[in-house]
C-alpha cells in the first residue's frame, strides 16, 4: 500500500512535503473529476457541465505529469493554483452557481494556499478568492440568467451530496497528508536533537582528554634534572595532542559547512598513482606512533591513471580512511590501491583489523555514529563524524563509497569514482 502511494506521490527522499503535495493535489483533482464527471453524466446533467468537469480533469492530468514526472515543482505550483481559479470560476458558472457544489471547493483552494505560499504571497491570493467570490456572486445577482440551473430539486441534492462527499474526501486527504509531515519532520527534528546532544557530550570529552594532556605533560616539562630523552618524550606527546586537537577543529569545520551546503570542490586532472605514494609517505609514520609494529601499511602499485576530481578532497577521504584502519588494526597488514573500471576508478582501503558487526555497517556513515565495542580492546577516539565527512565528500565528487567487512577479521572500503564528473 505504502510503495502504492509512493511511486503515485513520489518518495520522501526525492520529493519535498510540498512537492508530494502538488503531486497528490493534481491527482487528486483528477480523480474526483473523473469521477464527478461520470456522476454527472448518470444523473444526466446538462452536456457542458459533464464536459467542463472533463476538461478539469484532463488539465490536472497534465499538471500531475509535469510535477510528478518532468520534477518542475514550480510551474506545476504556479500553474495549479491559477488554473484552480479558472476551473473554479468556470464551473461555478457553467455548474448552477452558489445552488451547486463549486462553492465547497473554495475551501480546498483557501487550505491549499495556506499549505503551499507563505508571506504576501499568501495574502494576495487569498485577497484574489475574496474578489473571485464577489465577482461571482455580483455576476449571479445581476445576470441569474447566466447561471445553469439544475432540472429538478432530486438533481441538485444528488449533485450536492456527491460533491460534498469528495470535496470532504480530499480535505481529509490534505489534512491527514500535512499532519503526517509534520509528526516527520518532527521525529527527524528530535532524533538529530539527541544526536547532536550525545555529539556535544562526546565532544567535550574528545577536547579535555588531548588538553588535559598538553597541560600536565606542559607542566612536567618546568621541572629541573629532566633528561633530554624525557624532555623529547613529552614534546612528542604534546605534538601529538595538538595535531588531533587541528584535526578535531577541522572535522568540526568540514561538518558544519556540509550541514550548511557550503562545501566546495575544485575539480582538476590528477595522477591517481601519483597522490597514492604521496598519501603512503605521509600516513606511514603515524602507524609508528601509533606504536602498531606488527601492522605493515603498503599502497599496492595499481599503474597510471588520470582522473579529474578534488585532489585535497579526494586525498583527505583516504587518509581517513587509512587512519580508521590504523586504529582498528592491531596485526597484519593495510594495503590500499585502486582499479580502473569502464567509466569509473574503485579506490579501495583494506585492513586485517576489528571487523564491523552486520547491525552496525548501514549505520556507520550516519552523523555521529560510533561503535563502542569493548572486544576490540581499548577505547578508541573518535566523534563519529570522520565516515559521514567521507562519505559528503565522496557524494560531492559525484561517486559512492561502501565497505565489506567480516567481524573480527577486517574491513575493505571502496570509494568509487568517474573518470570524468
Ligand atoms: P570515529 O571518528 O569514531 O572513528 P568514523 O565516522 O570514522 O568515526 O567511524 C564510525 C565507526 O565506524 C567507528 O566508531 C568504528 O567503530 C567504525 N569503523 C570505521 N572504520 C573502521 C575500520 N577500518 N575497522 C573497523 N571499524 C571501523
Amino acid at each position: 500500500m505504502k510503495k502504492i502511494g509512493q511511486a503515485i506521490v513520489g518518495d520522501y527522499s526525492k520529493f519535498h512535503f510540498e512537492h508530494r503535495f502538488i503531486n497528490s493535489m493534481t491527482i487528486g483533482i483528477f480523480i474526483a473529476c473523473s469521477v464527478g464527471s461520470a456522476n454527472r453524466f448518470f444523473i444526466e446533467i446538462e452536456t457542458l457541465e459533464t464536459l467542463l468537469t472533463l476538461a478539469t480533469a484532463l488539465v490536472f492530468l497534465v499538471m500531475y505529469f509535469i510535477s510528478r514526472f518532468l520534477m518542475k515543482f514550480d510551474i506545476a505550483k504556479w500553474l495549479t493554483l491559477s488554473m484552480s481559479y479558472v476551473v473554479l470560476t468556470a464551473l461555478w458558472l457553467g455548474g448552477a452557481g452558489s445552488r451547486g457544489p463549486i462553492p465547497y471547493s473554495y475551501f480546498l483552494l483557501i487550505l491549499s494556499i495556506v499549505l503551499l505560499t507563505a508571506k504576501w504571497k499568501k495574502n494576495m491570493l487569498i485577497a484574489l478568492v475574496v474578489v473571485n467570490l464577489l465577482l461571482l456572486y455580483l455576476v449571479e445577482y445581476w445576470y441569474p440568467e447566466l447561471i445553469n440551473n439544475y432540472a429538478d430539486d432530486i438533481q441538485r441534492k444528488n449533485d450536492l451530496f456527491f460533491s460534498l462527499a469528495l470535496n470532504n474526501i480530499l480535505a481529509l486527504l490534505i489534512i491527514w497528508h500535512a499532519k503526517s509531515n509534520y509528526l516527520r519532520e518532527k521525529h527527524k527534528a528530535q532524533q538529530a536533537d539527541t544526536l547532536k546532544t550525545a555529539f556535544l557530550a562526546n565532544m567535550s570529552h574528545e577536547i579535555r582528554t588531548p588538553m588535559n594532556a598538553i597541560m600536565g605533560f606542559a607542566g612536567l616539562l618546568k621541572k629541573d634534572g629532566l633528561s633530554n630523552l624525557k624532555i623529547l618524550k613529552y614534546h612528542r606527546i604534546i605534538d601529538d595532542n595538538i595535531a588531533y586537537l587541528l584535526r578535531l577543529i577541522d572535522d568540526i569545520v568540514d561538518i558544519s559547512k556540509i550541514e550548511s551546503d557550503e562545501l566546495t570542490i575544485d575539480i582538476q586532472e590528477l595522477d591517481l598513482d601519483m597522490l597514492m605514494k604521496y598519501i603512503e609517505d605521509s600516513v606511514k609514520p603515524t602507524i609508528s606512533k601509533e606504536k602498531k609494529a606488527d601492522v605493515l601499511l603498503f599502497y599496492e602499485k595499481s599503474g597510471k591513471c588520470t582522473v579529474k576530481t578534488d585532489k585535497h578532497r579526494l586525498s583527505q577521504v583516504i587518509t581517513n580512511l587509512l587512519q580508521n584502519a590504523i586504529k582498528y588494526t592491531s596485526k597484519g597488514y593495510i594495503k590500499f590501491g585502486f582499479e580502473k573500471k569502464q567509466d569509473d576508478v574503485i579506490i579501495y582501503v583494506t585492513d586485517t583489523g576489528a571487523g564491523i558487526e552486520k547491525e552496525h555497517i548501514e549505520f556507520i556513515f550516519n552523523r555521529f555514529y560510533k561503535i563502542d565495542n569493548e572486544n576490540i580492546g581499548t577505547m578508541h577516539r573518535g566523534t563519529g563524524i570522520g565516515l559521514t565527512i567521507a562519505k559528503k565528500i565522496v557524494e560531492h565528487l559525484q561517486g559512492s563509497i561502501w565497505v565489506e567487512s567480516v567481524y573480527g577479521k577486517g574491513s575493505t572500503f571502496y570509494v568509487k569514482l568517474p573518470f570524468h564528473p
